[in-house]
């Protein structure tokens, strides 16, 4: 069919060029709740993709919050925060999220988003304000999530701060850097846990980094928080972090089972987010059911239930490190819920995902841009509400699969 306009047909083209490489995306339709079971085109199938690393997202307490808070004060806000949308279920949230971390930032004070996406872009555009044009630097780590690397590349036309990418794992290259930069401001950025990868940032040496150097250490926490730690408050906990430098992020749409996201740093900077933070002046608040939902949800997370439900985890993750192995995959040394199976080309992903498909597991092949080329994973999250049993059938699943995909590219 010949396509009516140039516009369009510039798409057709462009999409047909992404399947061509194998990077076309699709869209699957889920007809149920999120869960370790899925109903995808009336396929029950065993999941094991989701973020929801404590299984709340369908929890029946939740569900009853979320009902309860739409009971309360409707389904919208009707505004953005500044103008009329803030609501004391937002307030209550923030106060309890700022508590979550006041061990470890001094004076905290919290600031609830929409989403981790916006999150991310306000901290990091937000924080780079506070210095005249050009004279702040921004260090990113390589593998940081695209929330950043896009507050990033904003921030640095915005204000022309200019940028640095860093190894997480080789230290020593970012200090040596810093060490000549005179800007006033520095923000050094890294996610909490590797969202790919599962690894956990040296969150330790980046605060001593960031202390001797005088710059701020925003640490992206999506799948720390709710997971890492005694009580589920995240990565400054489980290391006991204390940093006046630290802006913290976590997201509430992952292990907390709900939605959203927040901002903790010392009250001025939230302060001066209120004021200048342009994605969450200009966006409508999110309905304030969502944080009393999310109330409940962080009273289970610190609770005896999070503890329990945590403790189930990591006695998970331990065995899928204990029992996994593969002859030509590589299995990745990871502590948290997120345990990639690295299988090289788009080709073996993809097939491999197909495969699982057709035994009945859902397991997404993740590809470039969103993990670096050659480097195709299949990504397994793992969650307190899985089984042992579970784990066990997987292995089996995966270890026959890599016994029938093909090495190499596809021709
Ligand atoms: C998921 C994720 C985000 C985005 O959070 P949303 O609430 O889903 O927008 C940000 N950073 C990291 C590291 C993530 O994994």
């Amino acid at each position: 069919m010949k396509n009516s306009f140039q516009a369009l047909s510039m798409a057709a083209e462009q999409i047909s060029e992404l399947d061509t490489q194998l990077l076309k995306r699709k869209l699957r339709v889920t007809e149920s709740p999120c869960d370790t079971k899925a109903i995808v085109d009336q396929r029950k199938l065993n999941a094991f993709c989701s973020n929801d690393y404590l299984g709340l997202a369908n929890h029946p307490e939740l569900i009853q919050a979320l009902t309860e808070g739409a009971n309360l004060y409707g389904v919208g806000s009707g505004a953005s925060h500044l103008i009329s949308g803030h609501n004391i279920a937002h307030d209550l949230l923030e106060k309890k999220l700022a508590l979550f971390q006041s061990t470890h930032i001094p004076n905290a004070s919290a600031l609830f988003f929409s989403t981790g996406y916006l999150a991310n872009l306000t901290a990091i555009t937000g924080l780079i304000k506070l210095a005249k044009s050009g004279e702040a630097s921004i260090y990113s780590a390589k593998l940081n999530h695209a929330s950043i690397i896009d507050g990033v590349r904003l921030a640095s036309t915005q204000s022309t701060a200019s940028v640095t990418l860093f190894d997480h794992q080789q230290l020593e290259t970012l200090e040596a850097v810093l060490r000549k930069d005179t800007k006033p401001l520095k923000l050094i950025i890294t996610d909490g846990v590797f969202s790919m990868d599962g690894d956990i940032t040296p969150v330790k040496a980046l605060t001593e980094i960031a202390e001797r150097y005088d710059a701020l250490l925003l640490i992206d926490d999506a799948h720390g928080f709710g997971v890492l730690g005694q009580l589920g408050h995240g990565i400054l906990e489980q290391f006991a972090i204390t940093s006046e430098r630290i802006i913290y992020i976590g997201t509430l749409g992952k292990a907390a089972g709900v939605s959203g996201a927040f901002v903790c740093a010392q009250a001025p900077f939230i302060d001066w987010l209120i004021q200048k933070g342009r994605p969450y002046i200009y966006s409508t608040a999110t309905p304030p059911a969502i944080a009393h939902a999310l109330l409940k949800s962080l009273a289970i997370i610190e609770g005896e239930e999070g503890k329990a439900r945590r403790r189930r985890l990591h006695q998970l993750i331990t065995h899928w490190q204990n029992e996994m192995s593969f002859s030509r995959w590589e299995k990745v040394s990871s502590c948290t819920p997120i345990q990639p199976v690295i299988l090289g080309s788009n080709a073996n992903a993809l097939v491999a995902a197909k495969l699982l498909d057709e035994m009945g597991y859902w397991i997404p092949a993740i590809r470039p841009p969103t993990v670096p080329a050659g480097s195709a994973r299949l990504r397994i999250t793992i969650s307190a509400n899985h089984s042992i049993e579970d784990l066990q059938a997987l292995i089996k699943v995966l270890q026959k699969i890599e016994r029938q995909v093909q090495i190499g590219e596809l021709p």
